[in-house]
């Protein structure tokens, strides 16, 4: 991983005008006001519930959601695009540079096109390739790389199991050469013994094709083992952020400490003591004042029902949205 940040996003919001008339100027907020840099050749991680804002947040960055506040950079080598207003052919070219690989591989393929079809179409629709002899030769490069048989690309997607399909649906997202990776819960749907075929798949291309890859999942196993940073995310806003090791080793957040608490574990000691996470995640539409946590939070104060945290970075790389963190931690470090 290198140091040069490839995805910046400062204060990013996308909201959604969902008023019932001319008068009516309800704006939901999927994401707000969120900060994050995403550094070359990295791994990071994005998790939260479900409504938490992380698909948004993914789909943002694609230029698939409209970003309706702050600013958001892609830079790739002597090419920045404003990912607010790029529009028209540097959009087309931001197209080439930054691809989604879907969360269900039964949904996303096609089952009328062969998977030869459904790896070229990308090419053909983005103008990559000029004869059909250069697009079957990307075709057959792209397959080998996502370890799919050459014999394969006959076929239809009717014919392979659910890891095979997740491959297929990486070679159509990877064959235009792209930087950038959103993948969606990209392992969720698996089960669990193709979900490690498919992540390991997912990191070796991340070496040979210097790949940065945002990956979102519910998954916090999933996301420690392969993540080299991790994002936070509740009700729309980033609460906690920082390289996984530390994360893991240590959250500040009393969210990220409920989520993590809940990962099952194998030893019957560990079993009961999971800080259950109460409640239900706020309608956006109906966000609670002051911490939007505290409505779940077991350790909210009055300040935390008036008071909205800022994101803290307290200069050790691990930011934190939490009026009370230091005083936990150090709660935590004497009990
Ligand atoms: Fe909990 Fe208060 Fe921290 Fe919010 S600010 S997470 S309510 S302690």
């Amino acid at each position: 991983m290198s140091d040069e940040i490839l995805i910046s996003a400062k204060d990013l919001t996308v909201g959604y005008n969902i008023g019932k008339g001319f008068f009516d100027r309800t704006v939901l907020k999927a994401v707000n006001e969120v900060s994050v840099e995403i550094k070359r050749g990295s791994f990071f991680g994005l998790v939260g519930e479900s409504g938490s804002g992380k698909t948004t947040l993914g789909r943002a960055l694609l230029k698939a959601a409209p970003i309706t506040g702050g600013h958001a950079t892609f830079t790739d080598g002597e090419v920045t695009y404003d990912l607010a207003t790029v529009s028209g052919d540097e959009l087309k070219d931001y197209r080439k540079r930054a691809q989604l690989i879907f969360q269900d591989p039964y949904a996303a393929l096609s089952p009328r096109m062969t998977v030869r079809d459904i790896v070229a179409e990308p090419l053909e629709v983005m103008g990559l390739t000029k004869t059909r002899e250069e697009t079957d030769a990307r075709v057959r490069e792209i397959a080998a790389k996502c370890r799919l048989n050459l014999e394969h690309l006959r076929r239809f997607p009717h014919a392979f199991s659910g890891g095979q399909r997740q491959r297929i649906s990486i070679a159509r997202a990877l064959v235009s050469g792209p930087k950038f990776i959103v993948a969606d819960e990209s392992v969720a749907a698996l089960d669990v013994s193709i979900q490690a075929d498919v992540l390991n798949l997912l990191k070796q291309l991340q070496k040979d094709l210097g790949l940065t890859f945002l990956f979102i999942s519910h998954d916090l196993s999933v996301v420690a083992h392969t993540c080299d940073h991790v994002a936070v995310m509740y009700l729309g806003r980033l609460v906690e952020s920082a390289p996984t090791r530390q994360l893991f080793a240590a959250p500040r957040h009393p969210y990220t400490k409920a989520l993590f608490s809940a990962i099952p574990s194998l030893d019957p000691d560990d079993r009961g003591r999971a800080q259950k996470l109460v409640g239900e995640i706020p309608s956006p539409l109906n966000q609670p004042s002051g911490c939007k946590f505290h409505t779940r939070c077991p350790n909210a104060i009055d300040k935390c029902r008036t008071t909205e945290p800022t994101l803290e970075n307290p200069g050790d790389g691990h930011a934190v949205s939490c009026h009370r963190w230091r005083e936990l931690l150090e709660a935590a470090i004497t009990a």
